[in-house]
């Protein structure tokens, strides 16, 4: 693999899964230093289904409420800011109904699956008081954010790539495909959006096999662990929840639960889940198959082919085994249909030489049941049969017989007839393999695609898109306000004197300023604003859907930011500061070429001046002209 994964880049093609609305307002207020309370419920009042969910939220008695909260500002004062932004941030990426489809990623079951980890962790560390159980609450919900990424950015490849793996061979599938795997990515998502370093620190020691430490971070990711198992439980069908039952009695004592509390807990757990999915919209009656660790290894051909033979003629049988056996091949034997079938689910042999009369399932039915599975469709079968009469012959082939042989049974004829069966296997197996190469190069090939285009439309340095999507963007958006007759700005931004950054400090710390710079204007400009780097230490910022006026305060924020936030590390001679040129036109009236050449104009005036300034063309006035 020779390019690196790059979150950036994603984030700027907007193809990961990001908060909306109030969530998104809420990640902003809280992120400001002097957020009051005050200004966070206000938030979260606008929106009455958030202010319902935390006030369910802080009364479930589960995550430790003692007494009754009726009010949204008591709820969000027990909760803690932090826990009620993560929640909103949750609560938004869950219910984002404009996902990308990726085949063979089940979405209700991914959040089911979700939140069963969710309650669950939550409901372990109220017992436990590692983590406030809110937090934590979070944290589980978000605990495999990455999954849902990799099949947000890359839906065709991802889907692909969950219908050719399980297990542990899907994470280095992943890694092969997108440089990085789901439980990776999980990290990378939840540090940007600022969840605390030894929760990630925690959540990744709980991604390996074994946690080893006793200090805090060590049992909270024992905890996951654990929640993860509930969690797994929790959607599986009873066959399986069976089958965990003893790994999971085995974990728990590790959390001061023996066997006879377990279940207990359990039935909590599970009731917790299905009160939340009611809370959250999220369908907890999906019980579905667990995922194998590992695809099943074929037997290859050549080491002796797998062979059964069926019939209820022990004597025959014995016979047939013995020289089959001393023939080479790995013989097993049923004395009826209904045996036979067991076997073929368990031990898929290549090969199924049967009898035609047999109870309580006969040799035709027999093949009839394994040509409507899966499994058997493809499996060769021989019939042993009494009569070469034309019309059982022919009932017998359509039932799907692959050849007979009629008894008494030749032996030589039987080998000849196994031997031409066996070119038709191996035929096959190397049509199978041809086809799951071929779909894996066109995923490969995908996915190179992607990454150069992604490569091409964004600028190494600085994670921005470049200019050449720059330059496509706004013409799209251009079309799009003349057709919808919307307002639409461009900010044309240059560094001052930044050509001395890098004759007096060297390029590198030239380097360093424009990555700083590059992240103010993505940190000051709204979701919406497109942030784009044109070259050398020129910017240029698309604002959709707003004015020339409106585009001058944005300018001035960036202006102010910029200034006011220097980067750490470089010892400057002098502040960084940067001018700003802005147009803006309503309407689509002036095409994007104006509007650029326009933001050029006013910039220059501004270069003109003092810089470290802003102008909207049009206008003579140099505004906050320092
Ligand atoms: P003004 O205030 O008039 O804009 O002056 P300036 O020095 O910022 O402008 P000028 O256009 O003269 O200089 C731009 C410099 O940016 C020249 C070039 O060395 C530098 N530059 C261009 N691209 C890069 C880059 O990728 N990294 C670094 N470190 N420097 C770059
Ligand atoms: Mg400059
Ligand atoms: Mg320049």
């Amino acid at each position: 693999m020779t390019s690196e994964f790059n979150l950036n880049e994603l984030k700027a093609a907007d193809r990961l899964p990001s908060p909306s609305g109030v969530a998104l307002a809420i990640m902003r207020l809280v992120q400001e230093s002097d957020a009051t309370l005050q200004q966070l419920v206000q938030l979260v009042k606008a929106d009455p289904a958030l202010s319902g969910r935390i006030l369910r939220f802080a009364n479930s008695a589960a995550f430790g409420a003692r007494r009754p909260i009726a009010d949204v500002q008591t709820a969000v004062m027990m909760m803690g800011m932090q826990a009620v932004r993560n929640f909103a941030l949750s609560l938004s990426l869950m219910n984002n109904s404009n996902q990308v489809l990726c085949p063979g990623f089940d979405y209700p079951a991914y959040w089911s699956r979700s939140l069963a980890v969710s309650v669950s962790i939550a409901a372990i560390t109220a017992r436990e008081l590692t983590v406030v159980p809110e937090e934590s609450f979070t944290l589980g919900l978000l605990s495999d954010i990455g999954s849902l990424a990799l099949a947000t950015a890359w839906s065709d490849i991802y889907g692909e790539c969950l219908g050719s793996a399980t297990g542990a061979s899907l994470l280095a599938l992943e890694r092969e495909h997108f440089s990085i795997d789901h439980n990776a990515l999980t990290l990378l998502l939840l540090a940007d959006w600022g969840f605390p370093a030894v929760f990630l620190e925690a959540l990744k020691q709980s991604f390996g096999l074994k946690v080893e430490g006793l200090d805090r971070t060590a049992r909270f990711a024992k905890q996951l662990a654990f929640a993860r198992l509930l969690g797994g439980y929790c959607l599986a069908d009873d066959a399986q929840r069976e089958m965990l039952l003893p790994g999971l009695i085995k974990e728990a004592a590790g959390h001061a639960l023996d066997e006879a509390s377990l279940p207990g807990f359990i039935n909590e757990v599970i009731g917790l889940w299905h009160d939340w999915g009611k809370v959250c919209d999220i369908k907890t009656d999906v019980r579905q198959p667990l995922p194998e660790a590992e695809a099943p290894v074929q037997p290859p051909v050549l080491s002796g082919l797998g062979l059964l033979l069926v019939d209820d003629d022990i004597m025959l049988l014995a016979r047939l085994s013995k020289q089959l056996t001393a023939a080479g091949y790995q013989v097993a034997a049923c004395r009826d249909g209904e045996s036979a079938l067991k076997h073929i689910v368990e031990h898929r042999p290549q090969l199924v030489i049967t009898d035609w009369r047999m109870k309580p399932l006969d040799g035709l039915a027999l093949c009839k049941t394994l040509r409507a599975s899966v499994f058997g469709k493809n499996m060769y079968l021989i019939m042993l049969t009494s009569t070469e009469e034309e019309d059982a012959l022919v009932e017998a082939f359509e039932a799907g017989i692959d050849d007979y042989v009629t008894k008494p049974i030749s032996l030589r004829v039987l080998l000849a007839r196994i031997r031409a069966g066996q070119r038709i296997i191996m035929l096959q197996q190397e049509l199978e393999k041809e086809s799951r190469d071929i779909q894996r190069y066109t995923a490969e090939l995908a996915a190179a695609n992607r990454r150069l285009k992604s490569m091409a439309n964004t600028d190494v340095l600085t994670g921005l898109p470049n200019r050449r999507y720059a330059l496509n963007r706004l013409e799209q958006e251009s079309a799009t306000a003349l057709r919808n007759n919307q307002a639409l700005s461009v900010l044309m931004l240059d560094l001052d004197y930044f050509k001395s950054v890098n004759d007096t400090l060297g390029h590198d710390a030239g380097d360093k300023v424009l990555v700083h710079a590059a992240k103010m204007m993505r940190n000051t400009a709204r979701s919406n604003d497109i942030v784009c780097r044109l070259g050398g230490e020129e910017f240029l910022i698309i604002a959709p859907n707003t004015d020339g006026t409106t585009a001058l305060s944005l300018a001035e924020r960036i202006r102010r930011c910029i200034e006011e936030n220097q980067p750490q590390g470089v010892a400057l001679t002098r502040p960084m500061t940067v001018s700003i040129g802005v147009a803006g036109s309503v309407g689509g009236k002036a095409g994007w070429e104006e509007l650029v050449k326009w933001a050029d104009d006013a910039l220059y005036r501004v270069k003109q001046g003092k810089r470290n300034g802003v102008e909207l063309a049009g206008d003579v006035e140099v505004c906050h002209k320092r």
